[in-house]
């Protein structure tokens, strides 16, 4: 309790200055490319990018308490609105002041709008239940949701059911923004209508039209509540606008530039903005460049749920990215999936038996500092929960410290940058797949 106390003095005090709820400066770049490095300033703290931020999905990166976050190195974490309103509920996060104070952790949080979830998780009502209102279909012929889970969209919000319980929600723009306050995240995401991988250009239009209206309300009732945080001398909340428009090059340009100048009356505009969508590795130079091109330079962008590919994390970086997320790392460590320098391994496999060895000696995490292979397989084998735990730590730090050492070499100089890819390419997937990742990378690759 002694602790919770002190950091609430802190973060007191940290307040108190306070102007703006977010700042962004850019302190280098790549030639020739969209990478830049930069420092991003919340209320709670800074975020030296490129970062990657944690997924911490219900308040927690799952199996890992807040100091082991914290020693691998984590500058931030993203939680997520349609998981956390669900349950524990809004209302007690804003009764324990805040998702920062719910769970003792006193760096920069990011929390999705709960879109995705909403279209993806929603059990939603079924056609027949909507026919009267203007319905976007775009969403139903979609690889994500069967029939029975379609989510009914009219212009206001989106009607879903939830997964954990059956309730019906009616998720608007407006009360997506009033959830995500009462959480008390330092950055939101306006809300956004889903587009499917298989939908058409006239339903993706759709889609984005809606998407567009709704990034306008969301950041008018992000405005009123911040006047409200502001009045009340607690921190002011950024809001990111979220970009969509699939995998077309003219909604993606539209998309990126109606958001990037989208200016209310009394001046107000998104802090950053988010890219949201579901793509293909191969996709990601095209769309990002389409909308990275188009961006105001001076705010962060957030890649929402990136690959699970180490090649992903250079890929959101070369074109023009800041910062992103992804469940996979922790996801894959629980299944004993773990990361290495030459590449991935299943710790369940049986050369490991008696290995005692860590599973990177190049890594410096707590898990390599201080066991080896046979223990962890040993752990695995035997559905320790410690096994999990030790996993995750390194899954994380070798995704923590990889875009660290990007950072680094990207602050160094250009031909730097492009030996560490280079070199972590190479020694990861082979030098014939490594080339498979070129992209814009100058002769020097060779
Ligand atoms: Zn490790």
């Amino acid at each position: 309790m002694l602790n919770l106390r002190i950091y609430q003095d802190i973060e007191k005090e940290k307040m108190t200055e306070q102007t703006h709820a977010l700042t962004f400066e850019i302190k280098r770049r790549i030639s020739n490319t969209l990478a830049r490095s930069g420092t991003i300033a919340t209320p709670h703290g800074e975020i030296q990018t490129p970062a990657y931020i944690g997924a911490a999905t219900a308040a927690t990166m799952k199996t890992l308490t807040n100091a082991e976050i914290n020693e691998l190195g984590a500058q931030s974490i993203l939680s997520n609105t349609y998981h956390l309103m669900l349950r524990p509920g809004a209302d007690l996060l804003a009764k324990a002041g805040g998702i920062h104070r719910f769970m003792n952790y006193d760096k920069p949080i990011y929390t999705d709008s709960g879109g995705f979830q909403v279209f993806s998780l929603g059990m939603a009502y079924k056609k027949g239940l909507d026919a009267t209102s203007h319905t976007t279909k775009g969403s139903a012929e979609n690889a994500v949701m069967s029939a029975e889970q379609l989510t009914k969209v009219d212009k206001e919000g989106v009607w879903f059911k939830s997964h954990l319980n059956g309730d019906k929600i009616f998720m608007t723009p407006e009360y997506s923004m009033e959830l995500q306050h009462q959480i008390a995240a330092d950055v939101h995401m306006a809300f956004d209508e889903l587009t499917s991988p298989l939908a058409g250009r006239e339903q993706i239009k759709s889609a984005l039209d809606t998407t567009h209206a709704w990034a306008e309300r969301s950041l008018r009732r992000h405005v009123e509540l911040n006047a409200v945080h502001l009045d009340k001398g607690e921190p002011l909340q950024a809001l990111f606008g979220v970009v969509q428009g699939a995998r077309e090059e003219d909604f993606r340009r539209e998309s990126a530039a109606f958001l990037g100048g989208l200016t209310l009356e009394d001046g107000a505009q998104f802090d950053g903005f988010g890219i949201g969508g579901t793509f293909q590795p191969e996709e990601l130079p095209d769309v990002l460049t389409w909308i990275n091109a188009t961006l105001p330079e001076d705010k962060p962008r957030h890649l929402l749920g990136m690959g699970a590919q180490p090649a992903d994390l250079f890929l959101g970086v070369e074109f023009g990215c800041d910062t992103f997320d992804c469940v996979a790392p922790t996801r894959q460590a629980r299944n004993g999936a773990l990361f290495t320098y030459d590449g991935r391994i299943n710790i369940t496999n049986k050369r490991f038996e008696a290995d005692f060895t860590p599973i990177d000696v190049a890594c410096d995490c707590y898990t390599c500092q201080n066991h080896t292979k046979a223990y962890l397989r040993h752990l695995f084998k035997a559905n320790e929960v410690t096994g999990m735990v030790l996993a995750s730590i390194h899954n994380e730090r070798f995704v923590v410290k990889t875009v660290e050492d990007i950072r680094q070499k990207l602050n160094e100089s250009d031909t730097a940058f492009w030996a560490y890819k280079r070199d972590f390419l190479v020694q990861y997937y082979g030098e014939e797949r490594a080339r498979d990742f070129l992209y814009t990378s100058p002769a020097a690759w060779q």
